[in-house]
C-alpha cells in the first residue's frame, strides 16, 4: 500500500494533532499544498520498479558505448525514445569535441632485463560482455599528450606533491625520469602534472593490488576486485587548473560553427605522456627497483620489497593517439512548468562509459530513467508541475564532463536566468546514501532523505546515516553535533561528475547523490565493470536502484512543486563560520609546523638522527607564513547568520499565508532565491582559473574530485601566496556581504508591509 492511502486512514481514525505532529508542513508550501504534494511524492515512490531498472542497465550496458562509439548513438536515441514514451518532450543535442583515442601503446623494460607489458584485459569465460574485442576501447588516459620517451623508472607513491618532498628528503629527483604512480588519493590526472612540474618526462598509472585488488577480497571473476590484467582507464585532463569539457572550445559551446583553438594551444592537455596499467604488468618493473626502500606507508602488497630507484629499471614509453573531433548525444527531456514555466529544476547523470560500464554510470542513469517513467505516469495521474523539470542524460562524462559542460556553456544565459537548481547522480550501489551539495539545500536534502526507506535496514535513509556517522565520529564533540545538530552536514561538491559546471561555473545551487559504501569493488573504468559483475557483486536486487530512484524523484518533485524553492541559509551561514575557523586553523597549523622544523634545524635533530646507511637531507629551511586579516571574512559570516536566520523566520511566519500570496510576489521571492548561488560567483573567477567563478567552492588544483572550499584563501595559504589569500579574503567578505543583502529582502518580501 503507498504511504498516502495509510495516512488517509490515519487522517480518519486519529485525532488530527498527531497528524500534523507527525507531517508538519513542508518548507516553501502552504499546508494545505503540502498536503497534496505529500501524496503525490508517496504514490511516485510506490511507482519505482527494480525490476525495470534491471532490465535498463541490461539494455544499456550490453555493449561498449563510449563516446564516438556506435552503441553509445544507439543508447542516446533509445533513452530519447522512452522519454518520448512516458510523455516528456525530448530531443538530442550533439556537440563536437576532442575525444584522443589510442594509435600506439607501448611500455616495456629495457634495463636490466627485457619485459613488454601486455596492456590488455582478457576475455573470461564466464562474464559474457568481456569478449567484445572489436568494441572495447584499449586500455589508456586520454588526454595524455603523445611521446616517445626512454628514462630510468622512479616510484613516487600516489605521485602527490607530499611524496615528491618525501623524494627531495631521500636525495632523489625525478628529472629526465619516468615516474610509476599508484591509482587513488587523488584525481589522476594530478600525478601526470605533479610529475611533469618536478622533470618527469613520463608518467605510469598502475592499480595497487592493497587498494583494490586481492588485499581487499578475491578478485574477478570469482570476487568484486581487481584481477592482474584489471586496468583502469580514464582521463588525465588537466581539467582543474584550466577547464572540464572540450579543451578546443573552452568557456563557449562545442557546437558546429564555434571557433575551435588549435590542438597546440589546448591548455588541459597533458605535458608528459601518460598510461595506465595493471599490477600485473607493473609488478615486474617496480621489482627491478634499487635504490632506497619507500617509506613504509608506500608500501603495497605486491610480494617484491618496494624500492624508489632511481632504476635500475629503464623503460621505454610510446604512445600516440588520433586526436580526433567525435560528437557527443547529450538526451535532454522536459515537463514544462504549469505556473512557473521559467524556473527550472534539472537533474542528470551521464550515460556513456569507458567500456559497458554498468556500474559507471548505468547503475545511476538506469535510476534515472525509472524515476522519469514513474514521473510520467504520475502525469498522466494529472500531475502538473508548477516549474519546468529537465531530465539529462550526458554523453562524454568519462573524458571530462564534455556533454553537461558544453550544454551548459551554449545555454549559459538561458540557465542563468532559468536554472533554480541541478540535481546530479552518478554511479549507484548498495549502502548509505551520500549526500553533496549547496549548502543552501542542505535543510532540504535531509528532508528528503527523512523520507526514504533504506531497504535493509528499514530506517530512513537519513537516520540510517545518523547512526552510522555517530559509530564513526572521531570525538565525543562530533557525536553530540551528530545528535542535536537539526541536519547532517553535507559535503562540498569537489569535482569528477557532471554538476562542475552548473555550480562552479553558472552559480546554479546544485546536489549530488548516491548510495554506496557497502561492497568493494575493483572493475571501476575496466572492461569487467559490466552486467555479470553488477548482479553478482553490487546491489544484485536493484534496491538500491529503487531507493536512488525515490531519493532523485523526492528531489525533483518537492523542488519543481514548491510555492517558494525550499532554499534556507542557516546551515549554509554556519558552514561558513565552519570554513572560516577551518582558514584561521590552517594558517596557524602551518606557522607551527614552520617554526617547530627551524627549530629544530638550528637544534641539529636532522643530523643527530641521520643513519650513514640510510642517508636523508634535512627539509628547506622556510619563513614562518605571517599573519592574515580574516576580520571581513568574520564579520561577513555574522551578518549571514543573523541575515540567515531573520529568513526562516518570517518563512515560518508566512507559511500558512502562503497558499493567498500573489503569484508576482512569490516570483519575485524565488528569483531572488535562484540568485542566491550566482552571489557566490565572481566574473573574474579564482586565481589563475578563470572558469572557476564560484568563490565559495571549487575541485582542488592538486586533489581533483575533492573540494576546496574558500578556495581563493585556502590554496592561497597552501601554496605559500599569503598576499593573494589576504586579497582572497576581502573578494569573499565582499560576496557574503551581497548575499547577506539579499537574504534580507528576501526575508522582507514575506513580512507584511507596515502599518
Ligand atoms: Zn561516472
Amino acid at each position: 500500500m503507498p504511504r498516502f492511502a495509510l495516512l488517509l486512514i490515519a487522517s480518519l481514525s486519529l485525532p488530527s494533532l498527531v497528524l500534523c505532529a507527525d507531517e508538519a508542513a513542508l518548507v516553501g508550501y502552504s499546508p494545505r499544498s503540502s498536503q497534496t504534494e505529500r501524496e503525490w511524492e508517496a504514490k511516485f515512490r510506490a511507482l519505482a520498479d527494480p525490476a525495470n531498472i534491471r532490465e535498463f542497465m541490461r539494455r544499456l550496458s550490453a555493449r561498449p558505448h563510449h563516446v564516438g562509439s556506435s552503441y553509445d548513438k544507439d543508447n542516446a536515441q533509445w533513452i530519447r525514445a522512452r522519454f518520448e514514451e512516458w510523455g516528456f518532450d525530448a530531443h538530442i543535442e550533439t556537440f563536437d569535441v576532442l575525444f584522443p583515442t589510442p594509435k600506439v601503446r607501448l611500455l616495456e623494460m629495457i634495463e636490466p632485463e627485457k619485459f613488454t607489458a601486455k596492456l590488455d584485459e582478457p576475455a573470461l569465460a564466464v562474464d559474457p560482455t568481456s569478449n567484445q574485442k572489436s568494441e572495447q576501447l584499449p586500455t589508456y588516459n586520454a588526454y595524455s599528450t603523445d611521446g616517445d620517451v626512454t628514462a630510468p623508472l622512479v616510484f613516487v607513491n600516489y605521485g602527490l606533491p607530499e611524496d615528491y618532498e618525501l623524494l627531495d628528503r631521500l636525495g632523489i629527483s625525478v628529472k629526465g625520469m619516468i615516474v610509476i604512480a599508484k591509482y587513488y588519493h587523488s584525481w589522476r590526472g594530478v600525478k601526470p602534472k605533479v610529475a611533469a612540474e618536478h622533470g618527469a618526462i613520463g608518467c605510469l598509472i598502475y592499480s595497487e593490488p592493497q587498494d583494490d585488488g586481492y588485499t581487499r577480497d578475491n578478485v574477478f571473476p570469482q570476487g568484486p576486485m581487481r584481477n592482474p590484467e584489471g586496468v583502469q582507464r580514464g582521463s588525465v585532463m588537466d581539467f582543474a587548473s584550466s577547464s572540464p569539457g572540450d579543451p578546443l572550445t573552452p568557456g563557449v559551446g562545442a557546437t558546429p560553427d564555434a571557433k575551435r583553438l588549435p590542438l597546440s594551444q589546448a591548455k588541459s592537455i597533458t605535458k608528459i605522456p601518460v598510461l595506465p596499467i595493471s599490477y600485473g604488468d607493473a609488478q615486474p618493473l617496480l621489482a627491478r627497483l634499487g635504490g632506497p626502500m619507500a617509506p613504509a606507508e608506500w608500501r603495497g602488497s605486491l610480494p617484491i620489497p618496494y624500492h624508489v630507484g632511481p632504476g635500475p629499471s629503464k623503460v621505454h614509453l610510446k604512445v600516440a593517439f588520433n586526436w580526433d573531433l567525435k560528437p557527443v548525444n547529450d538526451v535532454i527531456a522536459k515537463i514544462p512548468g504549469s505556473s512557473v514555466p521559467g524556473e527550472w529544476i534539472i537533474r542528470g547523470n551521464h550515460h556513456d562509459a569507458w567500456v559497458n560500464g554498468a556500474e559507471d554510470p548505468v547503475s545511476g542513469q538506469s535510476a534515472l530513467l525509472e524515476e522519469a517513467r514513474a514521473l510520467g505516469e504520475l502525469l498522466k495521474q494529472g500531475w502538473k508541475p508548477r516549474r519546468t523539470i529537465i531530465y539529462a542524460a550526458w554523453d562524454g562524462e568519462e573524458p571530462m564532463l564534455l556533454g553537461s559542460t558544453e550544454w551548459a556553456e551554449t545555454h549559459a544565459e538561458e540557465l542563468e536566468r532559468h536554472a533554480a537548481v541541478y540535481i546530479n547522480s552518478d554511479s549507484n550501489d548498495r549502502g548509505l546514501l551520500n549526500l553533496e551539495g549547496s549548502h543552501s539545500l542542505e535543510q532540504f536534502i535531509n528532508g528528503v532523505a527523512r523520507d526514504i526507506d533504506d531497504p535493509e535496514t528499514k530506517l530512513t535513509v537519513w537516520r540510517r546515516l545518523q547512526l552510522s556517522k555517530i559509530a564513526q565520529a572521531k570525538s565525543a564533540e562530533e557525536r553530540k553535533e551528530l545528535r542535536q545538530r537539526a541536519d547532517l552536514r553535507i559535503g562540498a561538491l569537489g569535482s569528477g561528475t557532471d554538476y562542475t559546471a552548473f555550480v562552479d561555473h553558472l552559480g546554479i545551487a546544485s546536489l549530488n547523490l548516491g548510495y554506496g559504501s557497502e561492497d568493494e569493488q575493483g572493475i571501476y573504468h575496466s572492461v569487467y565493470d559490466d552486467f555479470y559483475w553488477y548482479t553478482h557483486f553490487s546491489d544484485t536486487d536493484f534496491v538500491y536502484g529503487r531507493a536512488m530512484s525515490q531519493t532523485g524523484g523526492t528531489s525533483v518533485m518537492r523542488l519543481a512543486d514548491a510555492e517558494v524553492l525550499p532554499f534556507d541559509f542557516v546551515d549554509f551561514a554556519d558552514t561558513v563560520q565552519k570554513y572560516t575557523g577551518e582558514l584561521e586553523k590552517l594558517l596557524a597549523d602551518r606557522q607551527e609546523a614552520i617554526r617547530e622544523r627551524n627549530q629544530e634545524l638550528d637544534e641539529g635533530v636532522f643530523q643527530a638522527t641521520l643513519d650513514p646507511r640510510r642517508p636523508t637531507l634535512a627539509p628547506p629551511r622556510e619563513d614562518v607564513p605571517p599573519h592574515l586579516n580574516f576580520a571581513p571574512l568574520r564579520n561577513a559570516a555574522d551578518a549571514l547568520a543573523r541575515s540567515a536566520e531573520h529568513y526562516r523566520q518570517a518563512l515560518s511566519h508566512r507559511q500558512a499565508a502562503l497558499g493567498e500570496t500573489p503569484a508576482e510576489s512569490l516570483r519575485t521571492l524565488n528569483q531572488m532565491l535562484i540568485e542566491s548561488e550566482r552571489k557566490l560567483t565572481n566574473d573574474d573567477g579564482l586565481p589563475r582559473r578563470p572558469w572557476y567563478k564560484n568563490l565559495l567552492e571549487a575541485p582542488g588544483v592538486y586533489t581533483g574530485y575533492e573540494a576546496k572550499t574558500i578556495p581563493g584563501v585556502r590554496e592561497g595559504i597552501e601554496q605559500k601566496r599569503y598576499a593573494e589569500a589576504e586579497q582572497e579574503v576581502e573578494r569573499v567578505a565582499k560576496a557574503l556581504e551581497e548575499e547577506s543583502s539579499l537574504i534580507e529582502s528576501a526575508a522582507k518580501t514575506l513580512e507584511p508591509p507596515p502599518r
